[in-house]
């Protein structure tokens, strides 16, 4: 007699409070006020092409954890300092208050991005290939606003420390290299280094230029923040337009201990995973999704879409790269972007990197939005 089988789904509420919104709600979270939703334009008109926000699958899962309320439209274009008609206290570039998109208030505005250590190198200095111009690339699509990559930082690392090095000019106009000893910690028997996230951003912070909208950094070491971490992604300070993250663990070709910081493991390479492609997939998404945070757009909770919260790495490779119908309308208010070109374009890169799950639904897409 064949056991009876315990049913593998169990129920995992959302956190007390989230309710998972209503097509009603939806509908609500597009229009602006004082909008009628006949006036909505068919480029934001969901066409089934959306999916839901499902149920959780995991205790750790962000939902079953964070009661997000959500940021409608309306929202955004009341909140967002980038579209006020005061400037920005603290940015010091030129200014035009009656401009309606970002470039056209802060005409030198520039997305800027900074290499933190060398980007194609992964545990004990395997390559790990993630061209940071096809990262770059991306941005500049998705975005609609210039992104300028900053000279990488060279970091080193010398028994068990990590060492930040500054070329200055000193005495007698002379160049020279300083080394900072960078907050971290160091396992020997696994060789594995953490930096400290919040010793870095501060760094960071001293690089922001005068015309940057904002500044990412992007390292493949891990980051921690307090002893008891056993990693984390990386931090923002929106209130000073800096962020660092890290793509160390995106690393398909590793997997990581659930008790032990130190403890990971390179899984053998023959299993022909297309570690490329999917390493610059999770980091292109990673980009776009920080940079919309310190653009001023929240979590969202109306979609499966990119700007979804997660909760840990399985959660965030689940997520799609493109952004619901809510969250594309509070880019391109502040980008100002055609939609069609932009998703012809977006159609373009994940064709020419090979994602083609991607292509497929930005077929889908444009067919309808071509379509009357
Ligand atoms: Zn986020
Ligand atoms: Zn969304």
């Amino acid at each position: 007699m064949p056991r009876k089988v315990q049913s593998q789904s169990r129920f995992i509420p959302y956190a007390r409070g989230f309710r998972a919104p209503s097509k009603k709600v939806k509908q609500k979270a597009l229009i602006g006020h004082g909008e009628c939703s006949s006036h909505i334009s068919k480029e934001f008109a969901d066409g089934e092409h959306f999916e839901s926000v499902q149920k959780c699958q995991s205790i750790d899962d962000w939902l079953a954890n964070v009661k997000e309320n959500g940021q409608t439209y309306a929202q955004f274009i009341n909140n967002c300092p980038w579209l006020s008609t005061r400037k920005w206290r603290k940015v010091n570039m030129k200014f035009v208050p009656s401009g309606e998109t970002i470039h056209e208030k802060y005409p030198d505005g520039k997305i800027y991005i900074i290499p933190v250590g060398d980007l194609t190198t992964g545990l004990n200095n395997n390559l790990c290939i993630l061209d940071v111009d096809d990262i770059i690339e991306y941005c500049q699509i998705f975005l609609g606003l210039p992104v300028v990559t900053l000279p990488a930082v060279s970091l080193v690392r010398n028994n068990g420390k990590v060492l930040w090095l500054e070329d200055k000019v000193g005495s007698r106009k002379k160049r020279q290299t300083t080394s900072v000893v960078l907050p971290s910690r160091y396992d020997k028997r696994s060789n594995h280094y953490q930096l400290h996230v919040a010793a870095v951003l501060e760094k960071l912070r001293k690089s922001l230029p005068d015309d940057a909208i904002c500044l990412l950094g992007l390292t493949m070491y891990d980051l921690y923040e307090d002893d008891a971490d056993l990693f984390v992604a990386g931090m923002a300070a929106g209130n000073h337009r800096v962020g660092l993250f890290s793509l160390f663990r995106y690393n398909p070709r590793l997997a990581f201990s659930k008790e032990y910081w130190y403890d990971i493991t390179e899984i053998d390479s023959i299993l022909k995973i297309p570690h490329n492609e999917l390493m610059l997939q999770r980091g292109c998404k990673l980009v776009v999704h920080e940079i919309c945070h310190l653009l001023g757009i929240d979590h969202c909770i109306f979609y499966l879409c990119c700007m979804n919260g997660s909760g840990h790495l399985e959660e965030d490779f689940r997520q799609p790269m493109f952004l619901c119908p809510i969250d594309l309308r509070k880019l391109h208010q502040l980008c100002g972007f055609d939609i069609i070109q932009r998703y012809e374009q977006l159609r373009g890169f994940f064709g020419k990197h090979h994602m083609e799950k991607e292509c497929l639904w930005l077929e889908r897409r444009l067919d309808f939005l071509r379509k009357g």
